[in-house]
């Protein structure tokens, strides 16, 4: 079976549902993020599909994963997640749960048996309760294994640092260059939020070659208001930037880290620049003073927040990024 003809609408599950239940079938319910599928997740619904004739998962929408577990989250968008869900032997029906909590779901369908993971236990006690009002059971099932998503990230993190000697080597470091993004490294289009529309300004690539190979280190400060007006998302922009880093990345050029304000105007934020926040925890995590701190961007509101927080300050605009580069170059203490 084409685990996608495992998926349904809410409305197509309410007459699986149905046509489940005329057959005397006894239905379980669960439901998850699933952003990192590991074998907790498949030992736990395989153990879950023991307990019923049925099983169907509620997979967290996108947004509610943002809601509850972190606006940098999900990794895996949520029609991948449930195409991963679906694929699995143990699940019989996989539908988008938009709500953070199941319990709208669990009143709709009334499913024989509740089942959740062990760790969740706790946070689920109204669904349980409403489980339990209309006559259905809850169970819950551990996995047997310590493996979960924030663990597999955590990992790979560390996998990344020890795969990347250069990250080691740079312990000592003669200065840090905070590159403003849109208009500085790239062409500025308003808003933007389609990695096809990256266009790397010219000069970028040497200049930062350059600038890397003289000791400094790379990291981004960027302003993005739209994700604040909803004009688009945080995935979004990180879709943006991975294919910014994916460019770079093959002129060999290391960005260490991305500081952005996702605020809008009116939120009156302390990071959005010129206010100097995003610059000041940059140089507080790198350990580095601000005389070794250079800002870079095309903007009054880079220079003054560049200004504010007591680094140095280029301007690219007007001289062009190789320029900006030389002029850095000449200013870096030794
Ligand atoms: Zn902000």
């Amino acid at each position: 079976m084409n685990p996608g003809e495992k998926i349904r609408s809410l409305e197509q599950m309410d007459q699986w549902v149905a046509a489940e239940r005329a057959a005397g079938r006894r239905i379980g319910f669960t439901c998850g993020s699933f952003d990192l599928l590991h074998a907790g997740h498949v030992q736990y619904l395989a153990a879950a599909r023991e307990l019923c004739d049925r099983l169907m998962v509620a997979v967290n929408s996108d947004a509610s994963v943002s809601r509850y577990k972190s606006p940098l989250r999900p990794i895996v968008p949520e029609h991948e997640r449930m195409i991963v869900v679906a694929g699995l032997a143990a699940v019989d029906a996989v539908t988008l749960m938009d709500d953070d909590r199941p319990l709208s779901l669990l009143l709709r369908w009334k499913p024989d048996l509740y089942i959740k993971g062990g760790d969740y236990a706790e946070d689920s006690l109204r669904s349980g309760d409403a489980a339990r009002a209309y006559g259905g059971r809850v169970e819950v099932v551990k996995s047997g294994f310590e493996t979960s998503s924030s663990g597999l990230m955590e990992r790979i993190g560390a996998v990344a640092l020890h795969a990347e000697p250069e990250r080691a080597a740079v312990q000592s470091f003669r200065g840090l260059i905070l590159l403003d993004r849109d208009g500085t490294l790239i062409r500025n289009v308003p808003f933007l939020h389609d990695p096809a529309k990256i266009e790397i300004l010219p000069g970028v690539i040497d200049g930062l070659l350059k600038l890397q190979a003289a000791g400094l280190r790379l990291a981004i400060v960027t302003n993005q208001q739209g994700i604040g007006l909803g004009y688009y998302t945080v995935q979004d922009f990180i879709a943006v930037n991975q294919r910014l880093l994916r460019e770079l990345g093959s002129a060999g050029i290391r960005i260490s880290k991305i500081y952005f304000c996702p605020h809008s105007l009116a939120e009156q934020c302390s990071c959005r620049k010129p206010a100097t926040g995003m610059i000041t925890r940059a140089m507080r995590e790198f350990g580095i003073a601000p005389e070794q701190t250079f800002l870079v961007g095309d903007s009054d509101d880079d220079m003054q927040a560049g200004a504010d927080a007591g680094c140095q300050t280029v301007r690219v605009d007007r001289v062009g990024f190789a320029a900006a580069a030389d002029q850095i170059l000449s200013r870096a203490p030794g």
